[in-house]
């Protein structure tokens, strides 16, 4: 077992990866093509360079989507139901693949056909999906526990992390129960702590307050909050405009799988970002 694990020597061997493809030398031989949109490339952690989606049912769920994200940014996507923000935060961590167009994250170029990283780029994300995806024959800690433990922490160690996580997302009364007995909107915050607990520096949450009153969406965005001002990057896809708007971060508006809108966020609150000149 690997006791001094850190979810941080993910992000270093990414930032190494990074480094590699960012030199325009290993893709010249590779191919030519590439090197201009490498070279162009900035300091972004997600990078999608006309992105378009058709399902086989020929529903176009993303059209020619453009989109940057730097690090320590919270980004709202905000659009209605079937507005494609589920396959937009699906793309990004490779559970679907584009019809056209690329996409960039770390440096890695994830939507190249023969990209075999995609276990290295799931361990630098946390990802709340809408269907929660726990585990039901385990108990509300295990469940949070065995994300650190797939990642080499010790069993008791996993334990003890996740109660503290579990706490904060106020479930520590739950810990033992099966995840069965929860209702959805204990579920969904079991997912948050699930999605949370590694410390990952990027996170894809798909309406992680779809299922939560009032008061509990105001908890689980103050964790949000304080994980955005420890630096994370928080990529935040919802279609309640209420939320969006009580909040002064970046807000992309997609309808019909298109960016229609987009209101720049205060980027002093980016930890390391400057206000533009
Ligand atoms: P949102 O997350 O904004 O509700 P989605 O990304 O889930 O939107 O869906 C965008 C569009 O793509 C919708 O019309 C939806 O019905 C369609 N869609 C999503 N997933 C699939 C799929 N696996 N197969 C076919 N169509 C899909």
């Amino acid at each position: 077992m690997n006791q001094g694990y850190h979810p941080c020597q993910d992000f270093e061997l990414l930032k190494k990866l990074q480094l590699q493809i960012i030199n325009p030398l290993i893709f010249l031989k590779k191919k030519r093509t590439r090197v201009s949109f490498v070279s162009t490339m900035n300091e972004a952690i997600i990078e999608m360079d006309h992105v378009s989606k058709t399902y086989p049912s020929r529903i176009s769920a993303l059209s020619d989507i453009n989109l940057e994200v730097q690090p320590g940014e919270f980004t709202f996507i905000a659009g209605p139901s079937g507005s494609g923000k589920s396959t937009l935060l699906r793309v990004l961590c490779r559970a679907e693949r584009p019809t056209s167009g690329e996409v960039v994250v770390y440096g890695m170029h994830i939507t190249d056909p023969g990209f075999k990283k995609i276990y290295q780029l799931r361990r630098a994300m946390g990802i709340v999906s809408q269907d929660f995806k726990l585990l039901r024959d385990r108990t509300v800690n295990e469940n949070v526990a065995f994300a650190l433990e797939v990642t080499g922490h010790p069993r008791k160690e996993a334990k003890r992390k996740a109660s503290d996580m579990l706490s904060r997302v106020g479930l520590e009364e739950r810990e033992q129960d099966s995840i069965l007995a929860l209702s959805a909107g204990e579920q969904q915050r079991v997912a948050i702590a699930r999605a949370l607990v590694n410390s990952p520096p990027l996170i894809l949450a798909d309406e992680p307050t779809g299922n939560l009153d009032a008061k509990m969406t105001l908890d689980i965005m103050g964790t949000f909050t304080d994980l955005h001002q420890k630096g994370t990057t928080i990529v935040f896809a919802t279609q309640f405009t209420g939320l969006v708007k009580r909040y002064s971060y970046r807000v992309i508006r997609i309808s019909n799988g298109q960016i229609f809108n987009e209101r720049k966020g205060d980027m002093t609150q980016v930890p390391g970002g400057k206000p533009e000149e």
